[in-house]
């Protein structure tokens, strides 16, 4: 029988606190959601371990580390409205669900979108996610502007219709790069305009749509 709630304890000591994460508020996030319930039962031994995981349709759950940094990297705060472009199986949007308001994700694909969809609304109970199918990368223009954006797939460059849809001070977290390989970059918004910072190296699925690769 596998301690869950060790195996937590020790994802935050060993894989985020030891590689500097420091935001408190995204340590609790981290410590409180179960990873386990979002991967499949042959997974389960692994749920907490340092690596991305596949999830249905070949796509993957994000390193833990990976979906702590982007969130500290976000500067959430409680009242804030998020919008999540690649909803995949929950794990990401159920932490940005900890720390804010509300939480809008996209998902292209229709299957992972109704699994998460009954995972996070109906089995786990947030009021304050909704998941829409479709193309992230035109954005939720009803609902914005959003205090932050994250994108958890790769984009070729950095989505300017997107960045329209962020709030003045708003911060967005993508990975930018080839098909096979990206940098996380952090856009914060300042007026018609935006800074952009390079993170780190990282590896996402493609982004695919119409600010995004073409579908193969
Ligand atoms: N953060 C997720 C998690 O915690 O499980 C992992 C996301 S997975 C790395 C990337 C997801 O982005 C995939 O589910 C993929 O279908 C989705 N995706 C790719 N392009 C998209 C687009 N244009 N709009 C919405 N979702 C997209």
């Amino acid at each position: 029988m596998i301690d869950f709630q060790e195996a937590r304890i020790r994802m935050v000591r060993e894989q985020l606190v030891a590689r500097g994460i420091r935001d408190q508020s995204v340590l609790m996030a981290m410590q409180k959601v179960e990873r386990h319930r979002f991967v499949s039962c042959e997974n389960q031994s692994r749920a907490y371990d340092d690596m991305p995981l596949p999830i249905p349709s070949y796509q993957t759950i994000s390193q833990p580390y990976i979906v702590a940094l982007m969130t500290e990297l976000l500067k959430l705060k409680p009242d804030d409205c998020v919008l999540e472009i690649g909803t995949g199986s929950g794990y990401q949007t159920a932490i940005l669900a900890e720390l804010s308001r509300l939480v809008y994700s996209i998902e292209r694909n229709p299957v992972l979108a109704a699994l998460a969809q009954d995972l996070l609304i109906d089995q786990l109970e947030y009021s304050n996610i909704q998941i829409q199918v479709g193309d992230g990368t035109i954005g939720w223009i009803e609902k914005s502007p959003f205090q932050a954006i994250i994108i958890t797939a790769g984009a070729p460059a950095i989505p300017e219709n997107l960045v329209d849809s962020l709030a003045n001070y708003g911060n967005m977290v993508v990975p930018v790069g080839s098909h096979d390989y990206q940098e996380l970059m952090v856009v914060s918004k300042r007026g018609d305009s935006y800074i952009s910072k390079k993170i780190c190296n990282c590896v996402f699925v493609p982004l695919i749509g119409k600010e995004g690769w073409p579908e193969e």
